[in-house]
């Protein structure tokens, strides 16, 4: 019998060395904040530059969204370049598709200079549809890309018994394992005086003259500059990331298979499906994801994993991530003020932006030219048009969260109760455990959902994500829920 794991298979098949907390305040000229895939491709390009270099991590390096990925790395995205054609014109989307195809020759260099093993694997993409009314889409797809000279093939079906009525091929593309890609990096930047500090979070950051004043809760980091790589960003009150990103999640089961393909698809069809295959020499697997939702609605996680397991596929695991969604479908890379940098907003692609934008702000620090700075610019206008759609996806889980406090589908393992006038929750697990929590987020007070399947609370209005006692692993909170005392009065 298959041990059903909640866990990514990424995390699940590696060993990180865990790597010590900052222990005294320092001075450094980059502060880098955040270690997934966007900090560390940033200390890459920013090692051997004759700069003291740091990079902090609140949790483990590449633990958060990085962790959960399906690790494609592929310009043949969901449609994206009709996206971008439609919100900002065709000269745009070619630069955009010029970024992802730089993007994936540099983290094919850096794997090949540095002998890199991470289950790299050569792959065609596809983009598919099985719905008549987007056939017209993927032609207008497939024209876009012959307008940038790339030579896609219009097939009609994929590899495997996944019905298609339309499909684009790619060649060129891959596929990797994410997580053995961080750890090989962390040895590098390492033996290049790159210090990195897990278990060290950044609560404030305060100008003060020419540098920034970086707060943990007990020491204080000096950085001439800093690069904001934490995913959502939390300082960022003047940037009003709510009135501008939206976020969604999706979920991903990956089974044991016999043989795997060396083709990847995602389909432009809701629900989205999205295919790959990981092949680490020991095992093989199909890594599927089926469905994606606003994180503001249809809030029941475990509705949505059972969806996917409806699928003839025996999963060994199961697990949910999220990403942001920007107005234009372009990622917020760059300058957002003197010296304070900022990568964000991957539209679900930040395998190649992380990168990329690790690329582009080692180049605004080292005042080196680069192309994609004004494409990326953070400080562009949002999309007027997805006001309504941002705006009500952050504040429909507020209404909701006032009519319908207890969600219907919670069993009776979870209770609530209200201490000194907050709310709180007490799930108990299946060996009697009890495991307390305060039930609004500390970023702006949401109230958060249990995800009975992942053991997690989840904010739907931005996406934080705290584990079942109340440590946060996923931002923008910068604070657990966790709560101390058991003394409640039940209600
Ligand atoms: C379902 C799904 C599938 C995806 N599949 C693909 C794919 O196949 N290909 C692709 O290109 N992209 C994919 N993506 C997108 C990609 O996974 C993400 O965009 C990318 O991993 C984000 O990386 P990051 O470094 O910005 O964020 P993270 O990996 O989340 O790193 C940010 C880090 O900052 C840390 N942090 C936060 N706050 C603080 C603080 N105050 N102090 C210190 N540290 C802090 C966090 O702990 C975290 O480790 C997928 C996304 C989803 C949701």
């Amino acid at each position: 019998m298959i041990n059903l794991k909640n866990t990514s298979i990424w995390l699940d098949s590696i060993n990180q060395k865990e790597l010590k907390p900052l222990e005294h305040n320092i001075e450094v000229d980059v502060l880098v904040i955040g270690g997934g895939i966007t900090g560390m491709s940033c200390c890459y390009h920013l090692m051997n530059s004759n700069k003291r270099v740091v990079l902090v991590e609140a949790n483990r390096i590449g633990q958060g969204i990085t962790s959960r990925t399906t690790g494609k790395l592929t310009y043949l995205q969901d449609g994206i370049y009709r996206k971008i054609k439609n919100s900002s014109g065709t000269l745009n989307a070619k630069l955009y598709y010029e970024s992802q195809k730089e993007a994936i020759s540099i983290v094919k260099n850096i794997i090949d200079e540095n002998k890199i093993n991470c289950d790299l694997s050569l792959n065609d993409s596809y983009l598919f549809t099985n719905d008549k009314n987007k056939i017209s889409n993927i032609e207008e797809e497939l024209e876009l890309l012959k307008s940038f000279n790339e030579t896609p093939l219009k097939t009609e079906k994929l590899d495997i018994e996944i019905p298609t009525l339309a499909t684009i091929k790619c060649s060129d593309t891959y596929v990797f394992h994410p997580l053995k890609y961080l750890e090989s990096l962390k040895k590098i930047l390492l033996k290049n005086d790159v210090e990195l500090y897990e278990n060290t979070r950044i609560l404030s950051i305060d100008k003060f003259k020419d540098s920034y004043l970086c707060k943990t809760s007990n020491l204080l980091i000096k950085a001439k500059e800093v690069v904001l790589a934490l995913h959502y960003p939390y300082f960022l009150d003047p940037f009003f990331m709510p009135l501008k990103v939206y976020l969604e999640k999706s979920y991903i089961g990956a089974s044991k298979v016999e043989n795997t393909h060396s083709f990847n698809a995602i389909s432009l069809d809701r629900p989205v499906k999205s295919i790959r295959y990981q092949d680490d020499s020991k095992n093989k697997y199909q890594i599927f994801l089926y469905g994606s939702r606003n994180i503001g609605t249809n809030l029941n996680d475990k509705e949505h994993f059972e969806k996917l397991k409806l699928l003839p596929f025996n999963y060994e695991y199961l697990w949910s991530n999220i990403d942001i969604i920007t107005s234009d479908y372009l990622p917020y890379i760059g300058k957002i003020n003197h010296n304070l940098y900022l990568a964000t907003g991957y539209n679900t692609w930040g395998m190649t932006n992380g990168s990329l934008a690790g690329k582009i702000i080692s180049d605004l620090i080292l005042n080196k030219n680069n192309r994609y700075t004004k494409l990326f610019n953070p400080l562009r206008g949002i999309k007027i048009k997805k006001i309504p759609l941002i705006l009500g996806s952050s504040m429909k889980p507020y209404t909701n969260e006032l009519l319908f406090p207890k969600k219907s589908w919670y069993k009776e393992n979870l209770r609530f109760a209200k201490k000194d006038g907050k709310s709180i929750a007490i799930y108990t697990d299946s060996k009697g455990k009890e495991h307390i929590v305060y039930t609004k987020c500390p970023h702006l007070k949401c109230g958060l959902v249990f995800n009975e399947v992942e053991k997690t609370w989840d904010c739907p209005c931005h996406g934080s994500r705290f584990n079942i006692d109340g440590i946060c692993i996923e931002g923008p909170s910068n604070y657990d829920i966790s709560y101390k005392n058991d003394q409640e009065e039940i209600i």
